[in-house]
């Protein structure tokens, strides 16, 4: 994974905080277009499966250079952008020739709901546009040939209604075409411990949806596994716990230059 430092939203709950602003902290280091692509070269030689590039929408120019160097160089590992879904089609059709699978948030289809959790209420109209292209660009999803989409939805507490619209959307349009990653993992906001956590009766009810709208492709957190309720220290050398990932050399190296 390449995490990159900002984030075109603002979310409350963010696990990421430390990188992405939501905190006004922006954890990071600063790498040229040819760093980039030479981290691209070390995770392959490290051995990792894909190169998963989360929240690179503000980079996009200098992503799609380096893939372009790191492809001229012998670079294969499939590609992974790990999103939002919070950014314009036409940024997404740049990059488009260089993903192999899209990992995209539909967080909510609720002004109200994207108001209180994401800061910004526009994600309730920009999130379909870009579903609807990706729909287009690639109607089918095939994870053992790395292509397609896992479309994910975290369950907002509270927010029961606005999840079942969203399930109500994804039976209709896209679970033909995407798998389904059902979220649970929701971690309150420092300061605000105020939120409830999702009733067993609420899951079940989700759970009865995925029945009812015939969405069986797919992946559903256990809200009762607490192992999901870590949180990334990216102030760590490894912000990730050792059985998730190891440190790749040429990041590190780049890190302490
Ligand atoms: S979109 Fe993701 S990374 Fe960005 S602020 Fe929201 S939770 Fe954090």
């Amino acid at each position: 994974m390449i995490f990159f430092t900002g984030c075109p939203l603002h979310c409350r709950y963010c696990q990421n905080r430390q990188i992405s602003g939501s905190d006004g902290m922006d954890i990071g280091i600063e790498v040229s277009d040819e760093d980039l692509m030479r981290l691209m070269l070390s995770l392959e030689e490290d051995g990792a499966a894909t190169l998963n590039l989360v929240t690179g929408t503000h980079f996009i120019p200098s992503i799609i250079r380096a893939i372009k160097e790191a492809r001229a160089r012998g670079f294969s590992l499939p590609v992974v952008w790990n999103s939002s879904g919070y950014e314009r089609v036409e940024a997404l059709a740049e990059i488009d020739g260089y993903i192999d699978i899209y990992l995209l948030d539909c967080k909510t289809l609720s002004h109200r709901t994207a108001s209180i959790f994401c800061g910004r209420e526009t994600y309730a109209d920009a999130i379909v546009p870009v579903l609807e292209a990706v729909k287009a660009w690639h109607p089918r999803t095939d994870l053992e040939r790395m292509k397609g989409t896992i479309l994910r939805h975290l369950v907002f507490p509270g927010e029961i209604e606005a999840t079942k619209d969203f399930l109500r959307l994804f039976g209709a349009r896209y679970k033909d075409s995407f798998f389904l990653s059902l979220m649970t993992q929701f971690v309150p906001p420092l300061g605000n411990p105020g939120f409830k956590p999702m009733t067993e009766e609420e899951y079940d009810s989700l759970v009865d949806l995925l029945e009812v709208y015939g969405i069986d492709d797919g992946f559903i957190q256990d809200p009762s596994d607490d192992d999901i309720l870590w949180i990334p220290d990216f102030t760590k050398d490894v912000p990730f716990p050792a059985s998730f990932a190891d440190p790749d050399p040429f990041f590190l190296s780049l890190k302490h230059r």
